[in-house]
């Protein structure tokens, strides 16, 4: 009898919710390996999902597997936690798989190097020796005396003498040159602190059990989380083989945290994931998280999907930040999904924040406590004390943009030459062209929003769709000549600036100046040596680096998060604000933090008056229960997209109807417009939907998806589903 005959299930990147069959060739075949096989005329890369003696498919029209890479990128608990991922965010199976997968492997780049090696002389390896070689061996001979000097590694060969790796390789065989495993250099690590008595509780408590067990830890700015982290990491790196996952939210917050782990670490192997790196270093990265060579891995969303053989803890840095979640194409929270990882993989998960997100707030501090609470309440530095913070009221819209206060406040710290930032939220604050005489302001042409004005460039530009054009000399709609910015931008504060303060060094910072690590370092350089006065910044300031001369914090404008449609705005606005108040006044010199506004006795400015953020969670989590909202409501968002009104409309209200067709008691919202009603030219509605548990979202969701995914009109609209969406 012949064997019985296999059919290999193939994870392929198409928009179709299933694998594919192929028949195998003649390689050996293992689950998880990327392979390339035949799709329509093309032939492209998939992941080996499965192995199956059944198939769907007729026999004639199974097609063979071309080639099978030996590379497995898979294991069996990351393939669980894919599948769940693709079913709960309800994306296709092929294409959730595909987009964890480093892009040189999708492109069949992803050729594996070699183990770095470093070439060490023997003592056989001497002057004599290599004077005897032949005379024409003219780079073995240059090789040779280069390594009586120093060992060099692999990767650096090529440089030594041309051909360099098989020179090396003949001396090796020669028996005057040994090829060992290359270690980074190991430095004396640095020595830890002592934790003060509350950084000890949170400690012992973290290091009680190691099975799955969510922890939050809500400590103020500079409370010594990350120290924690630290001696944490220590409890289980120390293991051979253990591997520790830390996620962060911003690729600009990875030097300075892969610095300050390096040092306590230098003779572990540590690797940094996210999308600054190239391609090909990624790709080297991640293969040595995925041989378990990597016992440390720093990475920003998509790092939660790396294989790691021997993880046995996961921390979340800043886990409420919003940049966990993706917006496009796999629509996922790692924050939710390292939560699923943790539960599958059984081991612990640590989150840490000043500011937690309400809903981990509610899972922490709710009557079932699904996380553990653990608290720092005071900065970790002797005698440091978080920054008084005050609000002013606002200054002369059409007068001086900045009110008396703050200029006094600013000149103050000039004066005892101490530095000041100048914080400005760009999203919303971006100065738009007006016209005096009539009502009318530049829009762009494809999105309801306002064009935002350069004045450098004098050009207008809309920030979301990239639309520029040269600012006009007259009114659109009176012909009205005097048109002039409204709204205060960073660079029309800088301005301000240097016309307040002739004399000091100020210094505008923006997300394109500041776009390279390089540029960043120098930053923090010029800050550090004092070369600036006031800086100028957007929230990219915000977070992270630690500016030790730096003692006042003025806002600017903030109210504007106020007026937003979105529920998480007060949430976001607290915690930004703290985060940016948590610059000043770190070290010796105490910080003040004045924010600018209109409506001082808002209770978001109260509550970060008196540092309260236990209160404030509470009433905003008592207005969303109120309003059902989450967490006290489990929420889906259907975005449709199209060129024109009619289809965005008709597929909406189709979606809506089929939705109200199930007879769900999940509650349907819309079609309505998003803020933004039309983006980058194309017509937007959503469909929102409110659901008591998760299960009956769910249940709505699968059977739903399917239709909408089956319906004519699916093709003429840009339409997707955001599980758990947090912006709108
Ligand atoms: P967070 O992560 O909460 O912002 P960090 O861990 O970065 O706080 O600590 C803030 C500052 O305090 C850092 O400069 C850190 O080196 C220092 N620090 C933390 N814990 C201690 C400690 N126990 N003793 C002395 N300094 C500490
Ligand atoms: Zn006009
Ligand atoms: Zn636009």
């Amino acid at each position: 009898m012949a064997a019985k005959e296999k059919f290999i299930q193939v994870a392929i990147d198409v928009p179709i919710d299933q694998l594919f069959d192929y028949l195998p060739n003649d390689q050996i075949i293992v689950i998880g390996q990327y392979v390339k096989v035949p799709f329509g005329r093309r032939q492209i890369i998939g992941i080996i999902c499965g192995i199956s003696s059944v198939t769907d498919v007729p026999r004639e029209k199974l097609k063979k597997i071309i080639f099978v890479e030996e590379e497995i990128i898979f294991d069996q608990t990351l393939f669980k936690l894919l599948h769940f991922v693709s079913n709960y965010y309800h994306h296709p199976i092929g294409q959730t798989i595909m987009s964890v997968v480093p892009s040189r492997i999708k492109q069949a780049k992803g050729q594996i190097r070699k183990v770095d090696k470093i070439y060490e002389a023997t003592t056989d390896l001497t002057l004599t020796w290599i004077e005897e070689l032949p005379k024409r061996k003219v780079r073995l001979r240059r090789l040779a005396y280069a390594l009586l000097l120093n060992s060099i590694r692999d990767s650096e060969l090529n440089l030594s003498v041309s051909n360099g790796r098989e020179c090396a390789k003949e001396l090796v065989s020669l028996g005057v040159v040994v090829a060992k495993k290359w270690l980074p250099e190991t430095n004396q690590p640095e020595v830890s602190p002592k934790l003060n008595s509350q950084q000890k509780d949170v400690l012992s408590a973290l290091t009680e059990k190691h099975d799955n067990v969510a922890w939050l830890i809500h400590g103020i700015t500079g409370s010594g989380k990350t120290e924690i982290y630290l001696q944490l990491l220590n409890k289980f790196v120390d293991k051979d083989q253990s591997q520790v996952l830390i996620l962060v939210p911003e690729i600009n917050l990875t030097p300075q945290l892969e610095a300050r782990f390096k040092l306590r670490f230098p003779d572990k192997v540590l690797v940094t994931l996210h999308s600054h790196l190239s391609g090909i270093e990624r790709l080297d990265n991640w293969r040595k998280a995925k041989s378990g060579e990597a016992q440390i891995v720093i990475g920003t969303r998509l790092a939660v999907f790396t294989p790691l053989p021997h993880l046995k803890l996961i921390i979340i840095d800043e886990e409420h930040d919003g940049s966990f979640k993706q917006h496009e194409g796999l629509r996922y929270h790692a924050r939710d999904v390292a939560m699923m990882r943790a539960k599958y993989e059984n081991i612990p998960i640590v989150l840490g924040t000043a500011t937690p997100s309400l809903e981990t707030w509610f899972n922490a501090k709710r009557e079932y406590a699904k996380y553990r609470y653990l608290e720092l309440t005071h900065r970790a530095v002797k005698n440091a004390k978080l920054p008084a913070i005050h609000t002013i009221p606002m200054g002369d819209k059409y007068g001086p943009t900045l009110s008396n206060i703050i200029i006094d406040a600013i000149q103050s710290r000039i004066d005892r030459q101490e530095q000041v930032l100048i914080f400005i939220n760009r999203r919303g604050y971006a100065p738009v062209l007006v016209c005096s005489n009539c009502a009318w302001a530049a829009n762009c042409e494809r999105c309801s929003t306002r064009l935002v004005v350069h004045l450098k460039t004098k050009r207008l530009k809309c920030h979301h769709c990239g639309y520029d054009k040269k600012i006009p000399m007259q009114c659109m709609d009176c012909g009205n000549t005097d048109l002039h910015p409204l709204g205060l931008g960073t660079q029309k504060i800088e301005e301000c600036l240097n016309q307040l303060f002739p004399n000091a060094n100020i210094l505008r910072v923006d997300r394109d100046t500041t776009r390279t690590k390089d540029a960043l370092d120098q930053l923090y350089q010029r800050m550090n040596k004092r070369e600036i006065d006031i800086l100028v910044g957007t929230q990219m300031l915000a977070k992270g680096h630690d500016f030790p001369h730096l003692s006042l914090v003025v806002v600017i404008d903030a109210d504007n998060a106020l007026y937003s449609s979105d529920f998480r705005a007060p949430e976001r606005l607290f915690s930004q604000l703290m985060q940016v108040a948590g610059r000043a006044g770190r070290a010796e010199i105490k910080g003040e933090v004045l924010i600018q506004t209109a409506f001082p006795n808002h209770p978001v400015y109260e509550a970060l008056k008196v540092n309260d953020f236990s209160d404030f969670a509470e009433s905003l989590l008592e207005e969303r229960k109120q309003m059902k909202l989450s967490p006290f409501s489990f929420n889906a968002l259907l975005n449709v997209e199209a060129k024109s009104l009619d289809h965005s409309v008709a597929f909406s209200n189709m979606a809506l109807e089929k939705a109200n067709a199930f007879k769900s008691s999940v509650t349907l919202y819309g079609p309505v417009r998003p803020v933004m009603e039309r983006l980058k030219g194309f017509e937007r509605h959503q469909v929102f939907l409110q659901a008591k548990t998760r299960t009956e979202l769910q249940n709505l969701l699968k059977p739903w998806i399917k239709e909408l995914r089956a319906h004519p009109l699916s093709n003429r609209v840009k339409w997707s589903i955001d599980v758990d969406p947090i912006e709108f």
